[in-house]
């Protein structure tokens, strides 16, 4: 019989799918207490779970690629820096020591525990952080079960399916979307979890908080998960039915709409042109930024390579990887970056320094490369070589002053000297570029306009640096906002300073590519976005709405605020 199950939204879209139950991990744990003897084995049984619960979160990992294994990440980070937290693991060492708790009781125990803290919070998104507990302690529970009964997660999807739980972690919503999963509701959670936020991004209609979802459902009963109107229908009608073929019309014509934008051009409304490039590093991105009609590479993040296996790639490997990246572009110009390791992005080979008090104040990206010559020219062969096959341009990540623009500059100049010598083709004129993302640089951007061919702003480290707040740290999230006028009149000094200088300027932080800030940048002067190829065509669409003229008539007024909100107060009336 037909039922409706209300939720709220948590990311858009409908879905219509056969229901996959997956029960919340049972919390009805052995609550006898332990004899003295049995302590030592039950700790090891309890190290032994964590451990394969830390052994999860890597190999999902190591499963995910691209865009999204950045975006995904963050959050395996999360989990994994609680599993390794050493308040409670001390808390349930004494629960299973000194309390005689067996460790599923002990597990259940400290969850209670850290629950009850998270709940007691007044802010509904740190109270939202709760998740993250349930779900790092039931993939423990679910590890220290399978020690015992060989049970299998029950979590691989089949097509055509839309996963019913109390609770998703983000790394396995990332990689059942990958299987071909259609949609997501949960018992509990909120808007501000981070799987609600990655199902956001993965285009994932999701419902949560549908409290008798898992009490009411049955494996494969029919479900159209309408988020539209913030319910999940059991059994859908014939009318039901109607009414999701109508959104899924409408959807695909929203979504042929955007497809034709591909060949077009990227223009303001009043004639303005944008050129948008692509932040593309693995073949599925460059193929992606073609097909939706993107100016060239603006950012490819050489790290990759070197995070991807033990030791460093050879000079021919990295070769191989630039060559194909500047020939999938088919002549369009691609922006590699040198390696931006260090801070948070530690490499398998050992470059980067251990033990800095500060790492995202230490030797990071381009003062790295310079301590590791021998490791940094290897580089720059590949990139000379691959810049035979079309045009490139070359990015220099966290650059501070002029000295290390003419560091590498001089390294460039050597390694050309080099590969003369052994007669091997070299390019003309690599642009030399500099990365403006450590506030001094930005400050001072007209000394290294001297040195550089052209510039990229990374407002994603730009933010962090200006504003002294952690990108990865959610609990800084009323301050880490780009609309803060610091950081807008940053970004208009550096915009504006290579105009003046009529040297190229483009952003590629992750601002780039939301749609809420395309008017905020295109009024601040900026006319090359970067971003990641998924975001081009809503952009170029966005952009087409805008009128560029009017836009930059109200910098001034955008420049003058005093605090971000009245900035986004400005930008709400500009967009209209
Ligand atoms: C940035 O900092 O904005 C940027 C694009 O670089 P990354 O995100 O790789 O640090
Ligand atoms: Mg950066």
């Amino acid at each position: 019989m037909r039922h409706v199950m209300a939720g709220m939204l948590a990311s858009h879209g409908m879905a219509l799918g056969r229901a996959r139950l997956v029960q919340p991990s049972r919390y009805a744990v052995d609550t006898r207490p332990l004899a003295e003897h049995e302590i030592a084995g039950e700790l090891e049984h309890l190290h032994r779970a964590l451990d394969m619960a830390r052994q999860e979160l890597r190999e999902l990992r190591g499963k995910l690629h691209g865009a999204l294994a950045r975006e995904v990440n963050e959050f395996i980070d999360a989990h994994s820096l609680l599993l390794d937290d050493a308040e409670m693991l001390r808390g349930l060492d004494d629960l299973v020591k000194i309390g005689h708790y067996r460790a599923g009781a002990a597990l259940k125990k400290q969850r209670d525990k850290l629950a009850a803290v998270f709940e007691a919070m007044d802010d509904p998104y740190l109270r939202s952080r709760r998740e993250d507990i349930d779900q790092v302690i039931a993939r423990v529970i679910s590890a220290l079960q399978r020690q015992t009964s060989a049970e299998e997660r029950k979590l691989a999807a089949r097509v055509g399916e839309i996963l019913v739980a109390d609770t998703i972690a983000p790394a396995d919503m990332a990689q059942l979307a990958g299987n071909g999963l259609l949609g997501v509701v949960t018992s509990s959670g909120s808007a501000y979890s981070h799987s609600a936020i990655l199902a956001r991004s993965l285009g994932l209609p999701m419902l949560v908080g549908a409290r008798d979802a898992l009490s009411l459902l049955h494996d494969d009963d029919l479900i159209l998960l309408d988020a539209e109107h913030n319910e999940a229908i059991v059994h859908p009608t014939a009318q039901d039915l109607a009414r999701y073929r109508a959104w899924q019309r409408q959807a695909a014509a929203e979504g042929r709409r955007l497809a034709m934008l591909a060949n077009a051009p990227t223009r303001t409304r009043d004639g303005v042109d944008v050129r948008l490039l692509a932040n593309a590093e693995t073949p599925a991105d460059v193929a992606l930024a073609r097909a939706r009609g993107a100016d060239g590479v603006g950012l490819y993040r050489t790290e990759f390579l070197f995070l991807r296996q033990k030791g460093l790639p050879s000079e021919d490997e990295q070769f191989i990887a630039y060559r194909d990246l500047v020939l999938g572009m088919g002549g369009l110009p691609v922006t590699i970056r040198t390696l931006d390791l260090g801070a948070d992005k530690a490499d398998a080979a050992g470059l980067v320094m251990r033990g800095e008090e500060n790492p995202a104040l230490g030797v990071r990206g381009v003062r790295l490369s310079l301590r590791y010559p021998a490791v940094f020219t290897t580089q720059i062969r590949a990139i000379l070589r691959a810049a035979c096959y079309g045009p490139v341009r070359v990015l220099v990540p966290m650059v501070t002053q002029p000295d290390e623009l003419i560091a590498v500059r001089t390294l460039f100049k050597l390694a050309r000297q080099e590969l003369k010598r052994e007669s091997i083709d070299l390019p003309e004129k690599l642009p030399l570029g500099a990365m403006i993302e450590v506030p001094a640089a930005a400050i001072n951007v007209r000394a290294l306009l001297e040195h550089a061919d052209f510039l990229a702003i990374g407002t994603n480290d730009l933010a962090q640096y200006v504003l002294a707040a952690d990108r990865g740290n959610d609990a800084l999230d009323n301050i880490y906002t780009p609309l803060q006028p610091a950081l807008l009149r940053l970004l208009s000094h550096v915009i504006s300073s290579g105009r003046r200088a009529r040297k190229p300027v483009s952003l590629c932080g992750e601002i780039g590519g939301d749609v809420h800030f395309t008017a905020m940048l295109l009024a601040l002067g900026l006319n090359e976005f970067s971003m990641h190829p998924s975001q081009l065509l809503q952009v170029r669409d966005r952009v087409a709405t805008l009128d560029h003229a009017t836009l930059r008539g109200h910098a001034t007024r955008l420049l003058r605020a005093y605090t971000h909100e009245h900035v986004a107060e400005l930008l709400a009336e500009l967009a209209g």
